[in-house]
């Protein structure tokens, strides 16, 4: 049967150990010592932990140079010359964006993500090459993940004259959520860059998920005008900040309205708890009712040379940067790349109950602390109901 397995012996979220029953798909019983129904393929958890998939919640899936010769990086120090030497160099350096997709998505799943959003850039140099590519790999991997996609300005929307109507078109050509990206400093023209992206949003009724990365006061005026726009246009639920540097500022003068009115308005923020840059304090928003979720950011690219795709080591990271060293605050950061990542991608049926689509991982050692500083390669990933991922080695392979 497809879709359909019986898990023995794991312990859900490290508690205490049960069987799954896993039908076309879904979990349909969770309960010690079940029988499996005929043609139903067991798998022995031997006690390892089960949790759900992890949640890859902003990655830039077109740009990764996993697979390609090492790049020997000597960009400029600013934003402006990453985005223009990218932009300038993409054809140079062979980033084709459905293999270098495929390549990245693979390797994530098999780190135990199960959904990914992401980003994929638009600009007046590449029209929509990046968009069809990631595509391409949305529909030929959906068996081991599913992708959504991001139409991303990453060169500027209005100081680019024409990348607007290729937003327009992307969205028409079935991206999931509309992006953007630093009104104020990268664009110049905070109200009208911000009024073009919710006019995108507006007009094909979806979702925006916008790169902030304005420190302080102009982070925070920039978000103040983007909680504006939520109220006003009853965008409420439908909008993420990703980055929200500005949040990181010592200053409750400063933050502390801007959390008030994210939880009000129900705007979700990203963080890759970066260790170099001030950063949302995760607990703070998640006790203030704010959705939180994370995301490797580049991996591998001629912004940065970082990155695996593992989820559980963000996990980490969020723990490290938000001085997190109680078992319960590890959990923490291990829910904002689960759970919570869920709740901001809005994925159907998410979780570790009977009728939850079965997306899981399941990871050795004794305690969800243990699992994320352990970070054992010994995961097995479960997308649908079917194993996808063993110890390292996945059922697919990229180009
Ligand atoms: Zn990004």
């Amino acid at each position: 049967m497809t879709g359909s397995l019986l898990l023995r012996n794991v312990r859900p979220h490290a508690g205490s150990a049960t069987d799954i029953l896993i039908e076309k798909g879904r979990i349909a019983r969770m309960t010690p010592n079940l029988q499996a129904p005929a043609g139903v393929a067991i798998e022995d958890g031997d006690g390892a932990i089960v949790i759900p998939g992890l949640v890859e919640a902003h990655t830039h899936l077109d740009k990764s140079l996993w697979g390609l010769p090492w790049y020997v990086n000597e960009v400029g120090p600013k934003l402006l010359d990453k985005i223009d030497n990218e932009r300038l160099n993409k054809k140079r350096l062979d980033i084709d964006p459905a293999r270098q997709s495929a390549r990245q998505t693979v390797q994530s799943s098999l780190m135990g993500s199960t959904h990914i959003r992401s980003h994929v850039d638009v600009d007046t140099d590449h029209g929509l090459w990046g968009v069809e590519g990631v595509m391409r790999t949305r529909d030929a991997y959906r068996d081991i993940v599913d992708i959504e996609i991001v139409a991303f300005p990453q060169s500027g929307l209005l100081r680019r004259p024409g990348t607007l109507e290729l937003m327009d078109q992307a969205m028409k050509a079935g991206c999931e959520i509309v992006g953007g990206l630093d009104p104020c400093a990268i664009d110049r023209d905070p109200k009208g860059h911000l009024d073009a992206v919710f006019g995108l949003c507006q007009r094909h009724g979806k979702p925006l998920d916008i790169h902030l990365h304005e420190p302080g006061e102009m982070g925070a005026f920039s978000m103040d005008l983007i909680i504006e726009r939520t109220r006003a246009l009853g965008m409420k639920g439908k909008v993420t900040v990703s980055h929200a540097f500005c949040l990181g500022t010592p200053d409750p003068a400063l933050i502390d309205p801007l959390i008030e009115e994210l939880a009000r308005l129900d705007i979700a923020i990203m963080t890759t708890a970066p260790p170099s840059r001030p950063a949302p304090a995760v607990k703070r928003l998640l006790q203030a009712g704010v959705r939180v979720c994370s995301g490797s950011d580049g991996i591998r690219d001629t912004w940065g040379p970082y990155g695996n795709a593992d989820m559980l080591e963000r996990a980490m990271f969020i723990g490290q940067r938000n001085n997190f060293r109680r078992d319960d605050e590890l959990k923490l950061g291990l829910d904002v790349c689960t759970i919570e990542g869920a709740k901001v991608m809005e994925i159907k049926n998410y979780g570790l109950t009977e009728g939850s689509g079965a997306d899981l991982v399941l990871l050795p050692g004794e305690s969800l602390a243990e699992a994320i500083v352990t970070r054992s390669p010994r995961r097995r990933v479960i997308k649908r109901g079917r194993i996808v991922a063993r110890d390292g080695v996945s059922v697919r392979t990229a180009p």
